[in-house]
């Protein structure tokens, strides 16, 4: 027996059954961040390599290990895309969006790919919606995008939510501090993890990451980049928790937050879930003031964030059901009048009506069955010579000449009146 084969590892199936959970995220996406002026944007499943290289960053993990990178037949370093922030601001400039009011606000729903240990709510496929306001540097533009993501989080009920913002500040105080931060690892070098001993030249911040006991008590005591800030940058810092204490929305601050991406400047944020388990972030995102100059473009203000569908939809408090619905089953008695419920089920399908066809060969009574499997509103019958139709819910069956009476008759009761 040739041995079966299955999904990658890492991967999954959306089964029909999952999909109207999300397609209520889908929705609610939609109508919040569309009412609020964002743009749906696609872009294509994978970019040209040095395009997250440069931005996301070399020393970075999703850059160092994570990254579905290949080589395509006619040479050139393709990767499919391990988040969406990178891929959007290319298409910003590509399609000279400057030139647009700013900022220019897209949202997208898509999958992305990063080759990590599979695990619950750590998938190697994804999905994310995600936001990027491009285009403004105004505080407001950052309190407003955090909204938008609480508005999403408890729209679809996901429990236990809580936020927690930081600021990163420019590269430039970033780097003295850097320096600082360096210096103290190396000063408690033999507390440390192997691993963040490894990258204190490399990336210095991941240790504030690190789970290994060591490591925590010397970043208990580690200097801190908010204490660190340029005036300019903890004013924005200021004005944005004002912002969002206007909006009555709670945070906890946290000058340890560091996220995986390099590209960060000023804002930093992340949504966590207590009853994710270890996969606590549900969403994050910050201000990457500095990535359009990066990939070849005009210094340009920008801030987005993404939140993982996955991990939405494992921490939502109930789960929409899928279940489309059957106007109309259309039943036949013998294969002489096969034809004919064939055309019958072409002709309501033309009039708008949800209509399903027996195409199992069931006897009468098991295409009954079905049909109330189904939850159809109304059976057509063709027995005998003639024509019912049957209203599944009181059950009253009426004699109907054609098939223009059965849509009629369908079309009546989902319009009564
Ligand atoms: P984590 O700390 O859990 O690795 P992250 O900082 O790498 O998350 P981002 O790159 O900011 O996450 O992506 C935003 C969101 O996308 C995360 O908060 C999470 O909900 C989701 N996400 C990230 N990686 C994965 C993955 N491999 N599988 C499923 N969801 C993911
Ligand atoms: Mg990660």
């Amino acid at each position: 027996m040739t041995s079966k084969i299955q999904a990658p590892r890492g991967t999954y199936d959306v089964l029909p059954e999952q999909e109207g959970a999300r397609d209520a995220v889908d929705r609610a996406a939609r109508r919040i961040l569309e009412g609020a002026g964002y743009r749906r944007i696609e872009t294509p499943a994978f970019e040209a390599t040095e395009l997250f290289s440069r931005t996301v960053g070399e020393a970075t993990d999703i850059v160092q290990k994570e990254m579905y990178t290949f080589e395509d037949a006619g040479g050139r370093s393709l990767t499919l895309r391990p988040e969406g922030t990178a891929p959007v601001c290319r298409a910003y400039l590509e399609h000279g969006m400057h030139k647009l009011p700013q900022p220019v606000k897209l949202w997208y729903l898509s999958s992305f790919f990063r080759y990590e240990r599979a695990q619950a709510g750590r998938y190697r496929q994804f999905w994310q919606v995600g936001v990027e306001a491009i285009g403004s540097d105004d505080p407001a533009v950052d309190a407003e995008t955090i909204l938008l993501l609480h508005a999403l989080l408890t729209e679809l009920e996901v429990r236990d939510i809580s936020l927690r913002i930081g600021s990163l500040g420019t590269p430039a105080s970033r780097a003295a501090y850097r320096e600082e931060l360096k210096d103290y690892l190396r000063s408690n070098e033999d507390r440390l993890s192997e691993d963040v001993r490894a990258r204190i030249d490399l990336n210095p911040l991941r240790a504030f990451d690190a789970d290994h006991p060591g490591t925590r008590e010397v970043m208990a005591g580690a200097p801190r980049l908010l204490d660190h800030l340029t005036g300019e940058d903890a004013e924005h810092f200021a004005e944005v928790r004002a912002l969002l204490d206007r909006a009555g929305l709670p945070y906890e601050i946290d000058t340890t937050l560091v996220r995986g991406l390099d590209y960060y400047t000023r804002t930093l944020f992340e949504f966590t879930s207590g009853v994710l388990g270890a996969q606590s972030a549900v969403g994050g995102g910050g201000r990457y003031d500095g990535l359009i100059e990066e990939i070849g473009g005009p210094h340009t203000p920008a801030v987005g964030w993404a939140a993982g569908i996955e991990r939405m939809l494992l921490a939502a408090e109930r789960l929409p059901e899928a279940a489309p619905v059957v106007d109309l089953f259309v039943a036949y008695e013998d294969a002489g009048r096969r034809a004919e419920a064939f055309s019958l089920v072409a002709d309501a399908r033309r009039a708008g009506v949800n209509t399903q066809l027996e195409l199992a060969g069931r006897s009468l009574k098991g295409q009954l069955r079905q049909a109330d499997r189904l939850g159809a509103r109304y059976v057509a019958i063709l027995d005998g010579e003639g024509m019912k139709l049957r209203d599944m819910q009181t059950h009253e069956q009426e004699d109907v000449g054609s098939a223009a009476a059965v849509v009629a008759g369908v079309l009546r009761g989902r319009h009564p009146g």
